[in-house]
């Protein structure tokens, strides 16, 4: 039982995109077409299963934005996922940037997603995450299709310029999104200011590469403004065995840095804060700044 002291610490979501160690966006690779990846190595059950012990050790549960292709290859795992009270979150079929769809394509590839997900975890699954974080204003057209399919939580922004995506001059805190088809509530990626830089620091690479104290000043940062933060991260990143796909220098490095000091870290960063699923997290926000989808813009709502 936590102390007093304790409960009263921020609530801050954690979550997994639960993707292959090739499952990697915007960079021509050996298996960018997926009638390649049944013919992969296959890493991420077991990758997926540490991940699951680490948290049960935390007594932390997370959502897990699984790509639908891992769902329907490995319907034990998702099942295992559920079971144990893990959120199971949508991360779309095929893994491909948002922008570089119509949105026809997209709303294909989420229908088969959220149908093979939703199938096996017995969820209802309301939480997306675009592939790559790659939610920018070119590609807001996404959110009345995610809405009307049962989306009610998006957590594919990252409020900082970024190479896939990123939305600059939008709130860091969660907000309410007005849309036609009914309410959906967005949760930016954590962010903090490093000199003049806006960036993220709770997962993937900056998580790898930052040293821990810089990464627990991030979530105070947040914590002081009154604002949930949010952990990220994909089972490879635990994995310094996996295989290496062949990345340009920049990329290979942000991919590959430090893959063995993750696990001891994420431990850490679990002791350290309080975490647990993305919808759960949300329940605790108090303020919530409001904006409307006005066509194909987010418009922040002029207060009354
Ligand atoms: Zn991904």
């Amino acid at each position: 039982m936590p102390s007093p002291a304790a409960m009263k610490e921020p609530l801050n979501a954690f979550c997994v995109d639960l993707e292959e160690w090739f499952h990697v966006c915007g960079t021509p690779t050996d298996y960018s077409n997926p009638d390649s990846w049944n013919s992969a190595a296959a890493h991420v059950v077991k990758d997926t299963e540490v991940l699951m012990r680490i948290l049960d050790d935390a007594g932390t549960k997370g959502t897990f934005l699984t790509v639908g292709w891992v769902a329907e290859k490995y319907p034990d795992l998702i099942r295992a996922l559920a079971d144990a009270g893990h959120e199971i979150g949508c991360h779309s079929y095929h893994h491909q940037l948002v922008y570089s769809l119509t949105p026809e394509e997209f709303e294909e590839d989420l229908l088969r997603a959220l149908d093979v997900l939703r199938r096996i975890s017995g969820q209802p699954v309301k939480t997306y995450r675009a592939p790559g974080f790659s939610m920018k204003r070119e590609c807001f057209w996404a959110y009345p299709i995610l809405r009307k399919h049962g989306i009610e939580i998006d957590v594919s922004i990252v409020p900082a310029a970024r190479d896939h995506g990123g939305v600059q001059d939008i709130t860091r805190d969660p907000f309410i999104l007005h849309l036609e088809e009914g309410d959906m509530k967005c949760f930016p990626v954590s962010v903090m200011d490093i000199g003049w830089r806006t960036v993220p620091f709770s997962g993937g690479g900056y998580l790898r590469l930052f040293p821990q104290s810089l990464i627990n000043a991030g979530f105070r940062s947040n914590h002081r403004a009154g604002r949930v933060g949010m952990a990220y991260i994909h089972p490879r990143e635990i994995n310094p065995h996996q295989p290496r796909l062949s990345l340009p220098a920049l990329k290979s490095f942000k991919y590959y840095v430090n893959m063995a000091t993750t696990e001891p870290k994420l431990c850490k960063l679990l002791e350290t804060f309080r975490f647990s699923t993305v919808a759960e997290t949300l329940t605790t926000v108090q303020y919530w700044p409001e904006y409307n989808y006005v066509n194909g813009e987010i418009l922040a709502a002029r207060a009354a």
